[in-house]
């Protein structure tokens, strides 16, 4: 599976987090290969990388084959840095770090095949990660109208010239869920809904509860309570009291991220929310979800690599200490971001924070938002214990 020329194999969680410092190059026997591969899932216009035109097709994410392990998702992330390449080769695909001398086989995720059939589906839906299907409702985001959107987010870009739904309902939602979970019961174990936000926070925060139901609904007319929970990640409302009307959503997971720890940070990062809503009142609107949807099933995103690990850490601690499960997700420079490739975090600094989250996880009972499909986030990795230990020196000369 590895050849090492060192003969010390890092583990394929460390590997991830290098790849997702450096990103990945694609090389040309790669693409040739991928080409031909018509039913993995390519990259569509979202979440891009800042070197890529969109021409040649390149996959949204990898799998690192991980032994007996669970496979670890990865991120294609392109960031012009060529440490470690995508390559192609008689043996099958496998990402290739010349100077370290490490060749990792990597699988590839088949699309489901109802989305490649149906135009009408795939303007609604994506599969993001090999097993999330997630809908991105609205597709516009008022901070957008004043310049103060969260300086790492892509949405502005990516939202135009696509043919994904603006804005979807809870019939196209309710209907995508029952049409996948038929047509493909086993590859989906979660409803994942994303998207910007409307200025009239308790409304748009409403419309997301009523996708939030309609998905709950579709899971369990399937009877597949027990198998695919319902995730929504979406502004808090003015109005704490109707955060209770998530209340009834069986299986319901939540998160209010508040992307940085230091408020100061947030307020840099994220001006619009700080202005607009402010880091101590997520905090609170946190422990208000936490009293509906349940211990640990409220979720924050803190993003490694905007602020020193130690800050991240402190947050996350804070967060797990108070019944919410962090997520971590990695810092990923999208083309249409306000901060691109400005900045990009070192391998070390992302291997402190995993060995600081897996050791929350050992001490909390967190619960990864992202089952196995979280291509730029740590904690699957971390709640399986991936992170123990030394990290292996993966690091390059940036
Ligand atoms: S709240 Fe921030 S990250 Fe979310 S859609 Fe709006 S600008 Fe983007």
């Amino acid at each position: 599976m590895i050849s090492d020329g060192s003969g010390v194999l890092p583990a394929a969680a460390w590997v991830k987090l290098a790849m997702l410092s450096h990103g990945v190059a694609v090389a040309p026997s790669f693409s040739s290969w991928f080409s031909s591969q018509e039913g993995a899932v390519r990259r569509r216009n979202f979440y891009n990388s800042p070197v890529w035109d969109g021409g040649e097709a390149v996959p949204q994410e990898i799998r690192l084959v991980n032994g007996s392990g669970p496979p670890v998702t990865v991120a294609v992330n392109v960031y012009g840095d060529d440490t470690w390449s995508l390559e192609g080769s008689e043996r099958g695909p496998a990402v290739i770090n010349t100077r370290l001398g490490i060749s990792w086989d990597v699988e590839l995720i088949d699309d489901l095949r109802c989305l490649r059939g149906s135009a009408a589906l795939a303007r609604v839906a994506n599969l993001y990660g090999g097993s999330a299907l997630s809908f991105f409702s609205p597709r516009a985001c008022y901070f957008f109208a004043d310049s103060t959107q969260c300086r790492f987010c892509s949405l502005a870009g990516t939202a135009a010239g696509t043919a994904f739904a603006n804005r979807l309902t809870a019939a196209q939602v309710r209907d995508a869920v029952t049409t996948v979970l038929q047509a493909e019961p086993a590859r989906v174990n979660q409803v994942m809904i994303v998207g910007g936000n409307e200025r009239n926070l308790d409304t748009g925060f409403l419309r997301h509860v009523d996708l939030a139901c309609a998905a709950a609904e579709a899971i369990e007319a399937a009877g597949m309570t027990r198998t695919v929970s319902v995730h929504l990640v979406t502004m808090p409302p003015r109005t704490l009291s109707l955060i209770r009307e998530l209340g009834g959503v069986a299986g319901m997971h939540c998160g209010f991220n508040l992307e940085a720890w230091d408020p100061l940070v947030f307020a840099r990062i994220a001006p619009g929310k700080s202005a607009d809503y402010g880091h101590s009142a997520i905090r609170r609107a946190l422990d208000y979800l936490v009293g509906v949807v349940g211990e640990y099933r409220a979720h924050s995103i803190l993003i490694a690599g905007l602020e020193p690990p130690a800050s991240t850490l402190a947050g996350a601690a804070a967060l797990a200490e108070a019944g919410v499960s962090p997520i971590i997700n990695c810092f990923h420079s999208d083309v249409h971001s306000a901060i691109g490739l400005s900045v990009r975090p070192r391998y070390e600094e992302l291997a402190e924070v995993a060995g600081g989250l897996s050791r929350l996880h050992a001490a909390y009972p967190i619960r990864p938002y992202w089952k196995g499909c979280g291509r730029n986030a740590l904690d699957f990795e971390a709640g399986n214990g991936m992170f123990t230990g030394d990290a292996p020196a993966l690091g390059g000369t940036r």
